[in-house]
């Protein structure tokens, strides 16, 4: 069975066979068979500890019509008592096509509001916002056949080898076979992908809009102006000239502003003159600030100055990080919005209007995320229906989210899990069908439309957003709009509307597949739009030199960036880890998923560690005017002085601390409206411990301390505990109250072994820092009888360190690595992994471990290890 994975944008596809077993599809065009760790994580994932299998209202359990019933009554009494409003939808990239074209029609088409917005409001909405500008659409003009053919990549605030892992292993084989290909990456941090690149540019962040803005000055000024496209097809060129002409934009001046050498500097921007076939690649780095859709725009600027665009090899590319935040997109998931790449422009809405044949239609565009937390705390929204994200921790000053999300009157979450952070807030509680088990499509990074099939049926009373809807929409008398029976009848409907009185005008049109049969729908194979003739083979955008503007010119944008506030604190910085998914509520309860990162960390460069004093530390709290929050503090050369960084995946689910998004200001781009989640100042100060301890067993604590974080174990958990004010024996005595006690002193703490029964319940380890500690070799010891020589041998193996796990797939952790290539005098790569089989499975981990091989052989940098 041919399926996609439902992690992120690369949009991978996966086989999987009669037991379930997911591997790569090597016929999918994303992924050509490859699969990176969380991809070949997919079977474990699937077994959730607890999942929501049957609906919710006020705690009990109830029926889906009594569900329906109760939310299409309460959505009527406030349309009625409010206006539309007074209700919204909040969606995710995680949702398929099918299930997003229903809830934008039942918003925007019948319940008469445009107050739909989806967390991809959070990732690429400047991205968006700058194609509608430049392109006239929101059209990506790249593919990924682009990342073999260019000469020059350049990777700008996206860490790729961690968060589009199987493209990022693309791009190795393509420099492989062509070792002219050029990388430059700009970051301010030295990443997994920095470290490969040919130039590392570690940019004061926020200065993205001023290095691109220069790179632009730079080609006016120089003979790769391409005059001839510009002329013909590029519109806005006097006053971009004009603007750059500025003496801000003089190479010293940017560099300044950049932090860069004028030498580096200048070694960016000849590669850059040098190689037409040129592929920007850009991410949250550039999209997460103040400034994102004018930072994306600039990016877009240099392609158009220098013709780069619509050529093989050649385009700007912005990288999605949902699988389906495209098909979001698509169906017009944005608040902003209306459906099928169309605006609420009164053409657009009248032929809306009429092929849904409606007289509610939405007239204006609706809230986006911050906005409509906004409109949550000022009373106009009263009912919110989350859909397949978890807003309460990824928003913004998310403490804020929380409150505004708890006071709604109707807070309702469809999900698989019922122990989110947003889930716990709820009224109500749909059980939604998961991966495997729901029917539709979701299209890629590189607009690569693909099928997510159901191989299992779903449990209990889970059931597909789109079929949850269609109830709702029916119960409140809809009945005709939303009388679709299947996936493929939604498809069809959705297919035919980008075509609806289209005449060319909208890039976005695959009318061609309305017809689909559902056998058809079924054996629909990966394709991308424009749909190149009947069999959907893939097209070129913009190869014509044509776009969707009124008056078929690209639209270069003049922007000068805004000055920099610089108040004290350290600079936040937060991201994605490579093994872990959003807020871990898919992937946090997977072993070997959570083994590369086991609690909430900050990195910080070592002399900012010494400088604040925090050496030592074992825990730390950052904190600001927004929020505050406890992660424990590890040194990394890579950080910038004076600037940390904080992954963005722990909630309260997994961690008392490490919820960083309650530390980021709500405030973001103003075109866009995305939120600058790369530009918060910060505080750090050290905290001060009474006791520390590890808590290896599968009992859940009763009592929890001031910071715990807990993680999955091949058997058992681990709880890394560490208490400020209550006593360790406060905790100890809150563990298992029946059995008895073994009490082992150790030379730097007490061991205490939890017996029920003779067997081993749990271990206590006090006094002991929890992060270095293998809980494993202890927690193979849960459920057996005492035999004090084995949990001797266990103990010291426990005790001789824990090492971060590099290869999830192999379970090779870092001391090994570095062992085996002290030991063995190894050089090279495959070396290594023929000894250790280390990144021979998924390859996620191939780039840490060159940089173990750097490190370890500094000598070596440069040469192709
Ligand atoms: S790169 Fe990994 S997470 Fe992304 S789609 Fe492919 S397998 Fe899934």
């Amino acid at each position: 069975m041919h399926t996609t994975c439902p992690y992120c944008g690369v949009g991978c596809g996966v086989k999987v066979d009669s037991q379930g077993t997911p591997s790569g599809d090597a016929g999918h065009p994303a992924n050509l068979g490859a699969l990176c760790v969380k991809g070949m994580a997919l079977g474990e994932s699937q077994s959730l500890p607890s999942r929501l299998l049957y609906p919710r209202v006020n705690g009990e359990q109830v029926d889906w019509p009594r569900a329906v019933d109760h939310i299409a009554r309460r959505f009527g009494e406030l349309i009625e008592r409010h206006g539309p409003g007074a209700v919204a939808f909040y969606g995710s990239g995680q949702m398929l096509t099918e299930d997003y074209y229903v809830a934008n029609k039942l918003m925007k088409g019948f319940i008469g509001s445009a107050n739909i917005d989806t967390n991809s409001r959070l990732c690429m909405s400047s991205a968006v916002a700058a194609h509608q500008h430049a392109f006239g659409e929101d059209a990506v003009p790249a593919s990924y056949e682009d990342l073999d053919l260019a000469e020059l990549v350049v990777i700008v605030g996206a860490n790729t080898a961690w968060t589009h892992p199987v493209l990022f292993r693309r791009l190795e084989a393509a420099k492989a076979a062509n070792p002219h290909q050029q990388w430059v990456v700009i970051d301010p941090r030295a990443t997994a992908t920095a470290q490969q690149a040919d130039l590392h540019l570690a940019i004061t962040p926020g200065s993205d809009l001023m290095l691109f803005n220069g790179l632009a000055r730079r080609i006016l000024d120089s003979d790769r102006l391409d005059r001839h496209f510009v002329e013909r097809h590029v519109a806005g060129f006097d006053e971009l000239q004009r603007q750059l002409s500025a003496p801000e934009y003089r190479p010293e001046r940017v560099a300044e502003a950049t932090g860069l050498a004028i030498a580096q500097l200048e070694r960016f921007y000849q590669l850059f003159l040098d190689h037409p076939q040129t592929l920007t690649l850009f991410c949250m780095g550039i999209n997460q600030s103040l400034q994102g859709t004018l930072n994306a725009g600039a990016i877009i600027n240099c392609h158009l100055l220098t013709g780069r665009i619509g050529k093989p090899g050649a385009a700007p590319f912005s990288l999605t990080g949902q699988p389906n935040a495209m098909g979001g997109r698509e169906v017009g998931g944005l608040a902003n919005q209306l459906a099928a790449h169309m605006d609420f422009a009164p053409a657009n809405r009248d032929k809306v209007a009429r092929f849904w044949n409606t007289d509610r239609l939405a007239q204006a565009p609706g809230h986006k995320a911050m906005d409509m937390i906004a409109a949550i705390e000022r009373g106009e929204i009263k009912a919110l229906w989350v859909m397949g994200t978890n807003p309460a921790v990824s928003l913004p000053d998310s403490d804020r989210a929380r409150r505004a999300l708890a006071s709604c009157e109707l807070l309702i979450v469809s999900d698989i899990s019922p122990n989110t952070d947003t889930a716990k807030l709820a009224q109500v509680l749909l059980p939604a069908a998961g991966w495997g088990e729901k029917d539709g499509t979701v299209t890629n990074s590189a607009r690569i439309l693909s099928r997510q099939r159901p191989f299992k049926p779903a449990p209990g009373a889970a059931r597909p957003d789109w079929w949850a809807l269609c109830q709702v929409a029916r119960s409140m008398g809809f009945e005709q709009a939303f009388a679709f029976d299947s996936a493929a009848d939604i498809f069809r409907e959705h297919a035919a509307l980008t075509g609806f009185e289209n005449g060319g005008e909208r890039l976005f049109d695959i009318s061609a597949l309305s017809e689909l049969s559902d056998a058809e729908y079924d054996a629909m194979t990966p394709r991308s739009w424009p749909l190149a003739g009947q069999d959907g083979g893939p097209a070129r955008l913009f190869a014509d030199g044509r776009f969707a503007t009124p008056d078929g010119k690209a639209r270069l944008r003049s922007a000068e960036p805004s000055a920099a506030v610089e108040p004290a604190g350290l600079l936040l910085n937060t991201g994605r880890l490579r093994d872990q998914w959003h807020t871990m509520s898919r992937t946090g309860h997977v072993a070997r998923l959570m083994a590369a990162a086991t609690e909430p960390q900050a990195q910080l460069h070592p002399d900012t560690l010494a400088a604040l004093g925090l050496e030592r530390a074992e825990l730390i709290e950052l904190h600001n005017e927004y929020g505050r929050t406890l992660v424990r503090p590890v040194a990394d050369d890579g950080m910038a002085p004076g600037q940390v960084f904080v992954p963005m995946h722990w909630s309260e689910e997994f961690s008392a601390g490490g919820r960083i998004n309650d530390l980021v200001e709500a405030r973001g781009c103003s075109l866009s409206g995305q939120p600058a989640f790369k530009q918060n100042r910060v505080q750090a100060s050290p905290v001060e411990l009474q006791w520390q301890a590890s808590w290896i067993a599968t009992e859940v604590p009763a009592l929890l301390p001031a910071w715990w974080s807990r993680r999955p174990l091949a058997q058992g958990e681990c709880w890394s505990l560490a208490g400020t004010d209550t006593s360790a024996e406060q905790f100890r005595a809150s563990l298992t109250a029946e059995g008895s006690w073994l009490d082992w002193p150790l030379p730097q703490g007490r061991l205490l072994v939890a017996l029920e029964q003779g067997k081993i319940a749990g271990l206590l380890l006090l006094g002991l820092s929890p992060w270095h500690i293998n809980p494993d070799p202890l927690a193979a010891l849960i459920g057996t009888a005492l035999q004090p020589s084995l949990l001797l041998g266990q103990l010291s193996q426990a005790l001789a360190g824990n090492s971060k796990l590099v290869c999830s797939c192999w379970s090779v952790s870092e001391d090994q690595i570095r062992r085996a290539i002290a030991q063995n005098d190894i050089t090279e790569l495959p070396q290594l992994q023929q000894l250790l089989k280390c990144g021979t499975r998924c390859g996620s981990c191939v780039p840490e471990l060159k940089q173990i091989l750097a490190v370890c052989h500094p000598q070596l940098q440069g040469e192709n290890i």
